[in-house]
């Protein structure tokens, strides 16, 4: 059956993300947390595009906690491109993948693990309970939990992290009830911040073209007081 291959799929996808990453620790998902990304996962809600808005809003919060950090340790805030306070978003349309990144504070191991799906916020289980009243999935980020909202498009996610107090890390996950966590040995270094990964779901290739996104950049930066570059890959 379909389900059966699409299964499969999301197996091969993991199995090769986990061979890849021979020291990747395992966790799973608090039950609420991998409930509601199942929902999600699964949902036939026509507006994805608020995954956008969300790792947006996501991105200038942690660009906010940086600069909150520097105005009383300057250092905080590194030397260089690390400095610069800002958004990027690009595409990879032969390989279906979008990225997003914000040289905001990061995360830590253990900011991956408590905040990316262990540890659940009250919100989890009132917005689970609204979903299931037939509520609107366009309130996510008012629940707490509008992380989750990039699996509307993507079956397949890696965030990839560096924040000041720790090394760099890789979180990923196709949203099965588990993620993993492994150090990265094999991106480039950060210096600070939060890159991440998106790789699109069969449905939503409609987010792999340089004009929608374009559109929804243009909508979402409104409200964000830092700037937002959209690039292309060739660039
Ligand atoms: P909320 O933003 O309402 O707290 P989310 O589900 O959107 O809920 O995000 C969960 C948490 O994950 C955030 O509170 C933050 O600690 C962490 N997080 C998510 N994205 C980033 C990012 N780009 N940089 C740093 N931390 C992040
Ligand atoms: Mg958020």
């Amino acid at each position: 059956t379909d389900a059966t291959s699409i299964h499969r799929e999301k197996e091969s996808i993991s199995n090769t993300a986990n061979r890849i990453r021979a020291g990747a620790e395992e966790f799973a998902f608090q039950a609420e947390v991998s409930r509601l990304m199942d929902i999600i996962i699964n949902s036939l809600y026509s507006n994805k595009d608020i995954f956008l808005r969300e790792l947006i809003s996501n991105a200038s919060d942690a660009l906010d906690k940086i600069r909150f950090l520097s105005l009383t340790d300057k250092a905080q805030l590194g030397e260089g491109e690390t400095a610069n306070l800002e958004i990027k978003i690009w595409l990879d349309d032969v390989n279906k993948t979008l990225y997003i990144r914000d040289r905001g504070i990061g995360m830590t191991k253990d900011d991956l693990i408590k905040n990316l799906g262990t540890i659940a916020k009250s919100g989890t289980s009132a917005f689970l309970e609204q979903m299931q009243k037939g509520g609107d999935m366009n309130l996510i980020g008012q629940f707490g939990v509008g992380f989750y909202s990039v699996y509307l498009v993507a079956d397949y996610v890696e965030v990839i992290s560096k924040h000041n107090d720790d090394t760099q890390y890789i979180w990923a996950s196709t949203a099965d009830g588990s993620f993993s966590i492994s150090e990265d040995k094999e991106n480039e270094q950060l210096g600070r911040g939060t890159l991440i990964k998106i790789h699109l779901k069969e449905e939503a290739q409609e987010y792999a073209t340089e004009a929608k996104l374009k559109e929804l950049v243009q909508r979402y930066s409104e409200f964000i007081n830092f700037p937002i570059y959209l690039q292309t890959e060739k660039e």
